[in-house]
């Protein structure tokens, strides 16, 4: 049997293969809001909200990766909206990881709560036995994000179909190049592209892909009347990330897993947690669900002052918040109120050599002296 190249080739080559001659290899930026229709609609693209042609390639190149239907939305939490609006209903129940992005709990409570909704939350590490019992839709988000806990998805999703509930996976941190929900059984994923996927942290997007029609037809109709769409300039940074993202992929979780091992090691660092590493409470699972580990990882230092003087001294650390970047950066999450000890640092690589990141980590560890 003939094999198939792998969905990064096929993204790759996407374009190339409905060219004529003449066309341009680069995607064009449809900058129009209005096309032109006469006599009655045909299904032709006839106003921007319905639809643009450069938005809907990169959905099809997204597609290839998710081996699904995805719709793109102006950020991931208009992504994750745009899920919650079509799904929920009054009475209906929801249960939440209670460690992942902390504004995906404030827009259920400040939002849906109010009109009814009820909201529940679980950590990620027990996601697998939690009492789904009348939900409706149950979102996890692994490994999570800043705590990097991991559940086991097809285990999940095995306890939400039994409950008669929708698993949502919030699949950010992996990419789908490093993890696959919707084949573990999730119903529907979605991510922020504002991190790995565009990679270069010049543009906020997101997706919701799904291999459930009418799910993605409601979406699709939620997205064109509720109106957050991804602008046509956006999307082709999208694209422009997509290009080179296993590249950024496999070099940020390989500088990641060096500066775990690098961290474990040294004799300031508390505590480190990266899915990638043998000892990690969560590497059983995730070796098992995981192709790689993703770019991030978390450890711990005496306090906030030394956390900090870390991140200032490191000549290779952008003192930002946000991950999937080329530039590595840290933060310490407390300041977000994430549920993590004051001197809790995430750390999200970038593309940088891996032995520079490696000496920038111990000029700062040495400066800060013994702890
Ligand atoms: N999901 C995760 C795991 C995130 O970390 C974030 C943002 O940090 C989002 C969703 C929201 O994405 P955006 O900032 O593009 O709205």
């Amino acid at each position: 049997m003939t094999k198939k190249p792998s969905a990064v080739s096929e993204l790759l080559h996407h374009r190339a293969r409905s060219l004529s001659k003449g066309d341009p290899i680069s995607l064009p930026i449809m900058a129009s809001t209005t096309f032109l229709l006469p006599g009655d609609p045909d299904g032709s693209h006839f106003y921007g909200r319905n639809g643009n042609p450069t938005v809907e390639t990169v959905e099809a190149e997204i597609g290839l990766l998710e081996n699904a239907e995805t719709v793109l939305f102006p950020s991931g939490m208009a992504a994750i909206a745009a899920v919650f609006h079509t799904v929920l209903r009054p009475g209906d129940k929801v249960l939440v990881h209670a460690d992942g992005y902390y504004n995906v709990r404030a827009l259920l409570n400040e939002y849906f709560v109010p009109r009814g909704v009820a909201v529940e939350t679980c950590p990620t590490a027990d996601m697998a036995e939690a009492d789904m019992s009348g939900c409706r839709l149950v979102m996890i988000e692994t490994p999570s994000n800043p705590g990097l806990d991991v559940c086991d998805i097809a285990a999940v999703a095995d306890r939400a179909k039994s409950a008669g509930a929708l698993l949502v996976a919030d699949n950010t941190t992996a990419t789908p190049l490093c993890q696959q929900p919707l084949d573990l059984g999730a119903d529907i994923v979605l991510m922020a592209d504002t991190k790995a996927m565009a990679g270069h942290s010049d543009v906020l997007c997101g997706h919701v892909a799904s291999r459930d029609t009418s799910l993605m037809n409601q979406v699709r109709g939620y997205r064109r009347l509720g109106g957050a769409i991804v602008s046509p300039f956006d999307a082709y940074l999208l694209h422009r990330g997509l290009e080179t993202l296993e590249l950024r992929v496999s070099r940020a979780n390989q500088n990641a897993l060096t500066l775990a091992n690098f961290l474990s090691s040294h004799p300031s660092v508390q505590s480190v947690r990266y899915p990638g590493l043998p000892r990690d409470a969560s590497h059983a699972v995730a070796a098992r669900q995981m192709r790689d580990f993703g770019p991030i990882v978390s450890f711990t230092l005496k306090d906030r002052e030394t956390a900090e003087k870390f991140i200032s001294n490191n000549a290779l650390i952008v003192p930002a918040t946000s991950f999937g970047g080329v530039h590595t950066s840290a933060e310490c999450r407390v300041r977000w109120g994430d549920q993590v000890t004051d001197g809790f640092i995430r750390l999200a690589c970038g593309i940088e050599p891996s032995e520079d990141l490696v000496m920038s980590a111990e000029n700062a560890l040495r400066e800060i002296g013994p702890v």
